[in-house]
């Protein structure tokens, strides 16, 4: 996948000045391509000054000269690409004026994937990419392969793949990354679940959203591997219907299948994880007891089944694999475990941005014998709450409604949880919920909805809330943290 889709494209314009379409400009550069980026908001200076630096052509705050190169290739005066950054929804005025003269629209990881010829490892799914990516790039690392880690994850693909340093990538790759791929082909796709998110990106048309996804295994051939979770499978079967679906398929399953001994799958039987794989003529026998997973909660027995398959197809020895699963530690943000106040345990995960997501983090809590204190609420986006309600009843005490907005949440869950509370402050929620514990109970960060009415985003919220649980710590004088 070394050449442009576009042999005569001379000219690349970037939209979109973050960490993705900054990267995308660096690598165009370097590839002696005309660049232009150009973001409708301010840059960060930790962008502008390198883009000036290496002679780069930006604007900021107007898309002026964007519109003259997308004149300039209307009138066939140059070949121009467009790069978009993930962040940027089709229906903007300059994506449409593009589209309507007919030139190509790409996005990052499409366009950095013509520079490398390392074999890739793709995640995409609504939930459990980044701590899926995080541990295939850590049991590879631990395997002594050469690996690198990028897409949605740190810098951007396109910046690393200036130096194309690594024979191996392991990539995170949201739908809206995917929205603009054709050509990308990873060797290993990985496809960990599909629920309703970022719905307003797709018209509210979940079969949109889905066809985003299934773009992960558009250009794969029947030598690639398509990693799934058996519970996809009534849709993996109508796209495979459509004949769009040939890489090798190995899905991942909670419960034990039916056949006797099934081989080329992954799933969960008398407290292991069993993955028996036979390809390349070899047979590759795997198990790893369940409660020996250093990451808790049944989604994660997923995520772990998806990245041992993903080693497997590379031909990673499962005792190499037992040897980084033993050593992999959980990731900020999701499901962290953050302090312990008199008996009281706080667990942020603050990532948990869906309701599917809140669905796996209650489900780990809802079997134990304390409560669940619940904080959450945020920018709600078109949140259906009716499949948390059964894990809701008995299981939570308490609610949290940390948010500007609270009506939705209040309205449904009042009349199944005890205690509702509402707050606009993070430190409050926190001082609500630790009044409403008691020991043995677990207070849970985990809000179902987008950050951006009270905080930056979901990392700034997660760490405010580690703030406002440590100065609580401190004023009741704990050692235990
Ligand atoms: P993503 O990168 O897809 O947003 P993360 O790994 O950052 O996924 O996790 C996001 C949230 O989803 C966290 O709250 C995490 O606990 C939860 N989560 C992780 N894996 C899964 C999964 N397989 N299914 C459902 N929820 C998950």
């Amino acid at each position: 996948m070394t050449s442009s889709t576009n042999q005569n494209t001379s000219h690349i314009l970037v939209l979109g000045g973050g960490e993705s379409g900054f990267g995308a400009a660096l690598l165009a550069h370097h590839r002696k391509f005309q660049v232009l980026l150009s973001d409708k908001g301010r840059l960060q200076s930790k962008y502008r000054e390198p883009l000036a630096e290496a002679g780069i052509l930006f604007e900021e705050g107007t898309h002026t000269l964007a519109e003259q190169w997308l004149r300039q290739a209307q009138e066939g005066q140059i070949q121009l690409e467009i790069i978009k950054s993930p962040g940027i929804p089709d229906k903007v005025p300059l994506i449409q004026q593009a589209l309507a003269i007919g030139i190509p629209i790409i996005s990052e990881i499409e366009f950095g994937a013509r520079y490398t010829q390392a074999i890739i490892v793709a995640i995409t799914g609504s939930n459990g990419k980044t701590t899926t990516a995080t541990l295939i790039h850590h049991l590879m690392q631990q395997a002594g392969l050469s690996v690198g880690l990028g897409g949605n994850i740190g810098e951007s693909f396109a910046k690393q793949v200036i130096d194309d340093p690594y024979p191996y990538w392991v990539l995170e790759v949201s739908s809206f990354q995917l929205d603009n791929c054709f050509q990308f082909r990873p060797k290993v796709a990985v496809l960990l679940n599909i629920t309703p998110d970022h719905l307003d990106r797709y018209d509210y048309v979940f079969e949109r959203y889905i066809d985003s996804k299934f773009r992960i295994c558009q250009a794969q051939q029947a030598d690639d591997y398509f990693i799934y979770s058996f519970e996809s499978k009534p849709i993996v079967d109508t796209i495979r219907q459509r004949g769009d679906l040939e890489p090798y398929a190995l899905p991942f399953m909670i419960d034990k299948p039916e056949a006797a001994s099934p081989t080329n799958r992954a799933f969960v039987a008398d407290g292991q994880i069993i993955a028996n794989v036979t390809l390349h003529a070899e047979q590759s026998k795997f198990s790893f007891p369940v409660n020996e997973l250093t990451i808790k909660g049944k989604h994660n027995l997923s995520n772990a089944m998806a990245a041992i398959l993903a080693c497997q197809a590379l031909d990673v020895k499962p005792e190499k694999i037992v040897k980084g699963l033993k050593t992999f530690r959980t990731i900020e943000h999701r499901l962290e475990e953050v302090a312990t106040i008199r008996g009281v345990k706080f667990y942020n995960d603050s990532k948990a941005t869906n309701v599917d997501a809140v669905y796996y983090a209650l489900e780990a809590f809802a079997r134990q014998k304390g409560k669940i204190i619940w904080i959450a609420g945020g920018t709600d986006k078109g949140n259906d709450y009716a499949p948390l309600l059964p894990l809701v009843r008995g299981a939570v005490s308490t609610l949290v409604c940390l948010g500007l907005d609270n009506e939705k949440l209040v309205e449904t869950f009042s009349p199944h949880i005890p205690h509702v509370h509402q707050t606009t402050h993070i430190s409050e929620a926190v001082s609500m919920a630790y009044a409403a514990a008691q020991p043995g109970d677990i207070v849970l960060l985990s809000p179902a909805c987008a950050s951006f009415d009270l905080f930056k985003n979901y990392e700034d919220r997660g760490r405010q809330f580690k703030q406002a649980v440590k100065a609580l710590y401190k004023r009741q004088g704990e050692t235990d943290i």
